[in-house]
């Protein structure tokens, strides 16, 4: 009996010195372990982190005046590139259920979006995007569809993009400086601020026959009140003019677009999209 004690207090301390020693190792005394973990860390953050961001690109016109008027060969280069260095261009709605899901990319994708509602929607956007089979997204406000003259969009042309997968969302009744409209705080700016957010809303449902979900604010003017209005009128998303790309992994209400200037090279845009 004596010699099974000592046998088993034997493996109990060689045990315990063994545990002790690969304590010492794991958690201390080893740098080079230490560095070696970093630069794993580091790989794998490098590659996951481009997966969970999503940049959104905005534009407007097509005609090159402008600052933020792209002519359509440069636009059309700029849609090409993605293609060729292999970078996806998804639905802002691709976007929305990855991000409600928390889930990650398994590879780049970009969003692509056009502000206003000028005819070159009709006549330059929708056979590029067509062509490339590129889900993008325009956000109009309803003025420029009501008031606009012979060269603007129309409720039938915008019936045509919808049907060729351009998807129509809102962007106010009047363009207003929803800022400024909310900072008067009168009952009359009151009743403005309803009719930008949520009354565009429902005429767009109404002529467009689908449920609007996105809201694009005139100027990238926005604050947190205006954005809780947003998602009090039934918006699932807003979107700014902040630069910057969108992590799926946040709770992302309103999310981010990076302003593309005619200005821009080719090669800082894919910089952007990359
Ligand atoms: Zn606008």
């Amino acid at each position: 009996m004596i010699k099974i004690d000592n046998l088993l207090i034997g493996i109990s301390f060689a045990s315990v010195l063994l545990v002790s020693l690969y304590i010492g190792v794991y958690y201390n005394t080893d740098t080079y372990i230490e560095n070696e973990k970093e630069v794993y860390r580091a790989i794998a953050h490098s590659k996951i982190s481009r997966l969970h961001k999503v940049p959104i690109l905005l534009y407007h016109n097509i005609n090159g005046k402008g600052p933020y008027s792209l002519p359509f060969d440069k636009l059309k280069n700029q849609f090409t590139q993605l293609l060729n260095n292999g970078i996806k261009v998804i639905s802002l709605q691709q976007l929305e259920s990855h991000i409600d899901e928390h889930s990650p990319f398994d590879e780049k994708v970009v969003s692509i979006t056009f502000d206003d509602g000028y005819y070159s929607m009709y006549t330059m956007l929708l056979p590029l995007a067509r062509s490339m089979s590129y889900p993008v997204t325009l956000f109009v406000y309803i003025d420029a569809i009501t008031q606009g003259g012979s060269k603007s969009l129309t409720w039938k042309l915008l019936h045509i993009m919808q049907k060729n997968n351009i998807d129509i969302q809102c962007h106010s009744y009047t363009h207003a400086d929803l800022v400024k409209l909310y900072n008067k705080g009168t009952i009359d700016s009151r009743y403005q601020l309803y009719r930008e957010i949520y009354l565009s809303r429902k005429v767009l449902e109404l002529y467009l026959n689908k449920n609007i979900v996105y809201f694009a604010f005139p100027y990238g003017r926005y604050s947190v009140e205006l954005t809780q209005l947003c998602k009090d009128a039934g918006y699932k998303r807003v979107f700014s003019t902040d630069y910057g790309p969108n992590i799926v992994t946040r709770d992302n209400f309103c999310l981010r677009r990076h302003h593309v200037k005619s200005s821009y090279s080719d090669e800082k845009v894919l910089s952007l999209a990359w």
